[in-house]
């Protein structure tokens, strides 16, 4: 079980024999064909790897995977290649990637169950294009929707701007067909809302980052398409006076609130700077913003009264400084444009440091005061960026770097910023990863914030799944303490 993984370079009839399981056209050498594959979102890590595999069909899936276990060679999955935390890039050249993007294929579309069966390498907007033709949402929706994958977005367990209505990835998953080290497929495309035979492997593979098996397939929830959806762009003067506005929200609309996205000037400013064609919505500037949507089953004009009822109250209140109701779905489409191109936004203006944290809802507040003050006391001129899914308690707290500043020696210090934010949110009950998952980026601190018991148990799952270690080494668990002890 505690079998070394190999220190060099795969070697050339590994990469001949795992080659011609999938054939020549979708093994990539080539190392131009290869560089994408290599290069992630945040440029933290440079992948290493002298073989893409792209297969074709679940078979050669679990060809590939018996293979890797016989010759010991380890697999790294890969989707869209969206992942913030490096769990999908190759770490040395004994890795492969193993690309799902070639299993694209929507297997089926049942109006009756409100399910569909897709493939792992089905693109998030494709999904949702499919449902839509089906007459149907499926409401996963993150800023990466065009690039990532349904396999990456269960793999990761994403979250996104609709989990305040919906729920995670996890929520929205029935069934799933999977392949594990060692090539054994595990068919559980089922499309039942009930099943308590015992535990729940679906739920186990979900969130375990490639880890545990390779996804190949999953069985998806369907939604009804709302009627109407009205969007609102809010501002004011504090995150208590958003958390009041939420409050209200969620009990005027309740399940009608289908998103709450709270974002503060500066990431505005940014946006404004470095989007061709964004605009602020509100006429005048506003310490803080709210991006709220209300969704109606019945009629575009029930949504709207629901939102105008909550805003005149909130206004009355005197929580809301000034908002505008989107009055077209171009407006709309502005306003959301203004939320998701933050997280690009923030690229031009030099270094960031990120954090995907989240604490209980009522103590955001409390979470943006402590943790602004002990940043701002650490390092003058620090530039935060905290925005996100305010509704879920999740906020990213991104740090950009000082007017000025060194990147290098800014990035230098992602350590003890991340130490000072990391802290606040352990004291406040949260977790420092709430929707991004843990991959390279926050395994050791994965490992120092949980009790031994629970670091044992997840070990002890991952040796029962992987017992060679070849899936996904050094992702979320360090590679070299695989053991099963209860201690
Ligand atoms: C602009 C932007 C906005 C984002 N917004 C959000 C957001 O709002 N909410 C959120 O939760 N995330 C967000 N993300 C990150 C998010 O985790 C990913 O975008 C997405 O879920 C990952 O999907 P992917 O297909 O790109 O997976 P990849 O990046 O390719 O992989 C991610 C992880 O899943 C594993 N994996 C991939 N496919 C499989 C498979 N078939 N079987 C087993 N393991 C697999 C990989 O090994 C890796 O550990 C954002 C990313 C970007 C770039």
């Amino acid at each position: 079980m505690d079998t070394p993984l190999p220190a060099t370079a795969i070697s050339k009839d590994i990469i001949a024999r795992l080659s011609a399981i999938v054939g020549p056209a979708h093994a990539l050498t080539d190392p131009e064909l290869i560089a994408p594959y290599v290069r992630e979102e945040r440029d933290l890590y440079a992948g290493r790897t002298l073989l893409v595999l792209r297969p074709g069909s679940v078979e050669e899936v679990s060809a590939i995977m018996a293979l890797a276990q016989e010759t010991r060679t380890p697999i790294v999955p890969q989707g869209g290649n969206t992942g913030l935390v490096g769990g999908q890039s190759p770490r040395s050249e004994a890795e492969v990637v193993l690309s799902l993007s070639r299993l694209n294929r929507i297997r089926d579309v049942d109006p009756a169950g409100r399910t569909m069966v897709v493939e792992a390498g089905v693109v998030l907007s494709a999904a949702q294009r499919a449902a839509d033709e089906a007459g149907f949402l499926f409401p996963l929706s993150l800023g990466a929707e065009g690039s990532c994958q349904i396999g990456g977005n269960l793999a990761s367990n994403a979250g996104g701007t609709n989990v305040l209505a919906y729920g995670n990835t996890r929520e929205l998953c029935l069934g799933i067909e999977a392949v594990l080290p060692g090539g054994g497929i595990y068919h559980g495309l089922r499309r039942l809302k009930k099943d308590n035979r015992g535990y729940d492997l679906k739920d186990l593979l979900i969130g375990s980052e490639g880890t545990l098996a390779v996804i190949t397939a999953a069985v998806l929830r369907l939604f009804p398409r709302p009627a109407g959806r009205e969007v609102a762009y809010v501002g004011l003067s504090s995150p208590q006076a958003a958390l009041r506005l939420l409050k209200l929200a969620e009990g005027r609309a309740g399940t009608q609130l289908t998103a709450f996205e709270l974002m503060p000037r500066i990431g505005m400013e940014f946006t404004i700077r470095h989007t061709t064609g964004a605009r602020d919505p509100l006429s005048q500037p506003h310490e803080w913003y709210v991006l709220i949507e209300i969704s109606s089953a019945r009629s575009a004009e029930d949504a709207r009264t629901t939102l105008e009822e909550i805003l005149a109250d909130a206004f009355e209140a005197g929580d809301v400084e000034d908002a505008a109701i989107a009055q077209s779905l171009s407006d709309a489409a502005d306003f959301w444009r203004m939320r998701e191109e933050m997280s690009w936004a923030q690229k031009p203006e030099g270094g960031s440091i990120k954090h995907d944290v989240s604490v209980p809802v009522a103590l955001v507040p409390t979470f943006l005061d402590r943790a602004g003050a002990a940043v701002l006391a650490a390092m003058p001129g620090a530039r935060i960026v905290s925005f996100g899914h305010m509704g879920d308690g999740n906020i990213h707290y991104n740090i950009s770097q000082p007017v000025g500043a060194d990147k290098a020696a800014f990035l230098a210090r992602w350590g003890e910023m991340n130490a000072i934010v990391h802290g606040i949110v352990a004291e406040l009950g949260g977790s420092f990863s709430a929707e991004h998952g843990i991959g390279q980026l926050k395994r050791d601190e994965l490992a120092r914030s949980k009790a031994g018991l629970e670091m044992s148990l997840m070990h002890g799952i991952k040796a029962l799944f992987d017992p060679s270690g070849i899936l996904n080494p050094g992702k979320l668990l360090q590679a070299d303490v695989i053991r099963v002890d209860q201690g």
